[in-house]
């Protein structure tokens, strides 16, 4: 993802950003595996013989070529539905690396994650327990499980994605954790290996992190001292990233962080990344469709809406957009990017500076966490084709939806 000097275009890896517009036409998602790849490795490395397991966390980009690239370094994942544990599999991904997140696991989906023997359930309320343990015993397996516990902390985040407090709808409270880990332990067919925390995403200070992992070694501690015998810490995800002028906490230092936190103890370390893996590692591309000027705002109505992107109208997210040839000594205008969707909150960005006409192509950048999987078809149009640039290769690796993939699976009623 950087400008080329000498020539003032933008490439991804060795693939000029022009190139891939011309190839798949836009708007399109384009990826680096190289910065994939980095990404994950410094979590590791930060880990070194420190006995681990990343769980990427698949609802950031479930692309299966994204999650093959992980699966092949050793990858594990952190799952919210039995749709993830799908892909997880049909990646070549190892469900006893998989633990599976999320408030409301259906019947059917606990069902097939102990079929798929998955390493553990993040469990987060009682009756999910009840729920995990009926279903174990019908099927004559253990189900190994950790408790989601909310540690009360405040992540410091835009408060929809902040999910550690007592007001979320996350996790069991820390202070109902010991009464539930009793129950846990009596409960036929389960059990309790582990204990989870989860407090938010796109978190920027270390020191919320720190407590939420203080607090976790302190629940272990008390755990273990009654026979509750835990093998595995998983802190959550929720690295931040640099979308604009945000000091993301480097992977290095939020794992040294942790492993100070866990002093001489020895289980084993979980974590749950995903937007710090996958984030800065996406571009959308998109053409510049009509220039707009306006008594009071200038438009560039581009070729993505919010439906290929939704994080700034659902979040007022921002998103650095640039031309992907540079342009020098030209005046700037400043400029709304917006969709063609018939929705006012319709915007990519807001009051942009930029020099552009009518058929050049952008950059959106930032969005290979968030981006593709929270699209949608609204205003029927079909999702933005995925490509995987490797070097100077690029490969489609999800096509743009046709015009008859839209309603494919309708019916007009008799
Ligand atoms: C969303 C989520 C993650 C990943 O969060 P990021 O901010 O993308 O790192 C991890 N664990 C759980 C339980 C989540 O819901």
């Amino acid at each position: 993802m950087t400008i080329n000097t000498k020539t003032g275009r933008l490439f991804i890896e060795n693939k000029a950003a022009s190139d891939v517009a011309k190839e798949f036409g836009t708007p399109c998602y384009v990826y680096s595996k190289n910065s994939i790849k980095t990404n994950f490795n410094r979590f590791k490395d930060a880990f070194g013989e420190r006995k681990n397991l990343v769980c990427y966390a698949v609802k950031a980009n479930s692309n299966i070529a994204i999650i093959r690239i992980l699966a092949d370094l050793g990858s594990g994942f952190d799952i919210v539905s039995g749709g993830e544990l799908s892909r997880v599999l049909a990646a070549g991904g190892d469900p006893s690396k998989t633990v599976f997140s999320g408030v409301g696991k259906t019947h059917a989906e606990i069902h097939y994650a102990l079929e798929q023997k998955i390493k553990c359930f993040n469990v987060e309320s009682e009756s999910e327990l009840h729920r995990i343990s009926t279903i174990a015993r019908e099927l004559g397996v253990e189900a190994n499980i950790s408790l989601r516990v909310n540690p009360d902390v405040d992540a410091k985040t835009h408060p929809y994605i902040s999910t550690g407090l007592k007001e979320n709808k996350f996790g069991v409270d820390v202070d109902d954790a010991m009464r539930l880990y009793k129950i846990a332990a009596k409960l036929p067919n389960i059990e309790p290996t582990g204990i989870d925390c989860h407090i938010g995403s796109q978190l920027t200070e270390i020191a919320p992190m720190r407590d939420a992992a203080l607090k976790m070694v302190e629940l272990t501690d008390a755990l273990i001292a009654e026979n509750i015998v835990i093998d595995h810490i998983d802190f959550g995800g929720g690295l931040g990233i640099q979308y604009q002028d945000e000091t993301p906490i480097h992977q290095e230092l939020f794992v040294k962080m942790l492993l100070e936190a866990m002093g001489s103890r020895e289980q084993e370390i979980l974590i749950e990344p995903g937007r710090s893996i996958v984030g800065n590692s996406g571009l959308l591309l998109t053409t510049v469709e009509y220039l707009k000027h306006g008594p009071n705002k200038n438009f560039i109505v581009v070729d993505a809406a919010m439906n290929d992107l939704a994080r700034p109208s659902l979040y007022n997210a921002y998103h650095h957009i640039d031309s992907i040839i540079e342009e020098k000594n030209r005046p700037l205008k400043r400029y709304d990017i917006v969709g063609p969707i018939c929705e006012t909150g319709d915007f990519l960005g807001k009051d942009r500076d930029l020099c552009v006409n009518e058929g050049d192509v952008l950059a959106i950048h930032s969005v290979g966490a968030y981006g593709m999987t929270m699209s949608s078809n609204y205003n029927s149009r079909g999702r933005a084709p995925e490509i995987l640039i490797d070097d100077t290769r690029a490969h489609v690796i999800r096509d743009r939806e046709s015009i008859e993939d839209l309603f494919s699976n309708e019916q007009i009623a008799p």
